[in-house]
């Protein structure tokens, strides 16, 4: 049955495990790349329309494309062309996530366009053809539609989930400016091939693996790692300074979130996490501070239970 108007919630992602290996000949990096879903949302609503339109709203929505490169209306369009029939939708983009910050906002609004328009279509797409079209729109896609947690490889688009026994305490530090994820894979590159480095096959760490499923931020600070985050601090310096804010608030990790410049904490708890935000809030080494948990469900309509976590 179709609708007149769905809106469907997704979230943002911090990779605790960035593994990132050598170019491919196709030009992407082979990756193992450990997502989990944290609950910094992004809302897609999708109302049926003359012709597809974008709008959006939200802190960063200046920053935001309105015309077909948005990813939300590349979704729509590839999943009208699936079913042979006019993306005719207007697609509302209320953003909670920071635009350009590592934190997958375009792949989670690709995601929840998708889940949206399949609902006010009726078209009833099936789940693995929905991940197709995920994984052809780009390496994040899938995840924002599985959310919780899960390891990537290929380029990222390949998912297996993962286990999460408890909840993790986050803090989010979104940068004064924005970093392009292929300039930070470039200058990883440049970094690799200046220290005359042979960068080994990427493999999810074991012990990250045991401590996401043990619940245990203290051991899941110990294993998290991002190969990217030199590149990030190499483009963008002043994030050294918001990552030791964050260390000597009581973070338990500091780290860049995926290509950057977003710098994600690791809390012992929620208390600590509201302590490490005002530290960060107080150095003036950052824009915005959030704190949040995880894992978090994928996309869901906001008048559906959440399917991501079921069975
Ligand atoms: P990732 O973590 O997946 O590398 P990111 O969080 O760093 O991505 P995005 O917020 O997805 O970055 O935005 C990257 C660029 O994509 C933006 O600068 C913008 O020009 C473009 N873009 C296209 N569609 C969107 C969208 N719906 N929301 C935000 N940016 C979009």
């Amino acid at each position: 049955m179709s609708r007149q108007s769905v809106t469907v919630r997704v979230p943002a992602k911090v990779n605790v495990q960035l593994a990132v290996g050598g170019p491919r000949p196709d030009g992407f990096h082979g990756l193992a790349n450990v997502f989990l879903a944290v609950g910094l949302y992004d809302e897609v609503t999708a109302t049926a329309a003359g012709e597809l339109r974008i709008t959006c709203s939200g802190p960063d929505a200046g920053q935001v494309p309105l015309d077909r490169s948005n990813l939300a209306a590349r979704a729509a369009l590839a999943l009208a062309e699936r079913h042979g029939r006019g993306a005719d939708v207007h697609l509302h983009i209320d953003k909670d996530i920071p635009v350009a910050g590592g934190m997958a906002g375009g792949s989670a609004d690709a995601a929840g366009a998708l889940v949206a328009c399949d609902a006010l279509w009726g078209t009833e797409t099936p789940r693995d053809e929905l991940m197709e079209i995920c994984a052809e729109l780009g390496s994040d896609v899938p995840f924002s539609l599985v959310g919780g947690a899960a390891l990537g490889t290929g380029r990222g688009e390949r998912l297996a989930p993962i286990e999460v026994g408890g909840t993790f305490h986050w803090v989010f530090a979104a940068a004064d400016g924005g970093l392009s994820t292929p300039a930070v894979y470039r200058e990883f590159d440049r970094l690799c091939e200046a220290a005359g480095r042979t960068v080994p096959e990427p493999e999810a760490s074991p012990v990250l693996l045991d401590a996401l499923r043990a619940g245990d931020p203290k051991a899941l600070a110990d294993a998290v790692s991002n190969d990217l985050q030199p590149a990030a601090l190499s483009l963008f310096p002043s994030l050294a300074d918001t990552l030791r804010a964050g260390s000597e608030a009581g973070a338990l990790a500091a780290l860049v979130s995926g290509s950057g410049p977003t710098t994600a904490y690791l809390a012992a708890s929620a208390e600590s996490a509201r302590e490490i935000a005002d530290a960060l809030r107080a150095s003036g080494t950052c824009r915005t501070v959030r704190t949040t948990t995880a894992p978090a469900p994928g996309a869901h309509p906001t008048d559906a239970p959440d399917r991501s976590s079921a069975p």
